[in-house]
């Protein structure tokens, strides 16, 4: 199997069977977005605990597979760690599906750098990328707890 086929298959996989696809019940905050080209909803439930720390996070959301498995792949990734490490995971995923050949974060393992390089696909499709990165910008907005809806149509990427 060879990278890209590899990446296609992690893609379906979450797409298909996405993880954390539910409402939690003890969420502290949360936020939605939406992706008026492609028809992209998502609304992310996150749990932060005193210490700055994700505890548990979920989503709940319909639309293409890119967005699905972005979505997929972040929950699963940014699931106990530190509110800071999830902002510059964050911006470093936006980095690199803009323009960075690479991950740089320390944060992230091996394994879950393969995940993401996955979705770095979109790159191709102008398009796309706003499917894939329209989870993470929710995820900031929940972190912020700001509740304003995320519309990637205001938004560059
Ligand atoms: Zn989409």
């Amino acid at each position: 199997m060879n990278l890209k086929e590899l990446y296609q298959e992690i893609i379906l996989d979450h797409g298909k069977n996405p993880r954390n696809l539910k409402k939690i019940e003890n969420f502290n905050n949360d936020a939605t977005g939406h992706n008026p080209l492609c028809g992209d909803k998502v609304h992310i439930y996150l749990n932060i605990n005193n210490n700055n720390k994700v505890e548990d996070i979920s989503f709940e959301g319909s639309g293409c597979a890119i967005s699905m498995a972005s979505a997929s792949i972040m929950t699963d990734l940014v699931k106990g760690k530190d509110e800071t490490e999830v902002k510059e995971i964050i911006s470093d995923f936006l980095d690199m599906i803009k323009e960075k050949p690479e991950l740089s974060s320390k944060n992230i393992n091996e394994e879950d750098k393969t995940k993401l390089m996955c979705l770095s696909g979109v790159k191709k499709y102008p398009m796309r990328v706003k499917c894939a990165t329209l989870s993470w910008h929710t995820l900031t907005s929940a972190i912020n707890n700001s509740k304003d809806e995320i519309n990637t149509e205001k938004m560059d990427t």
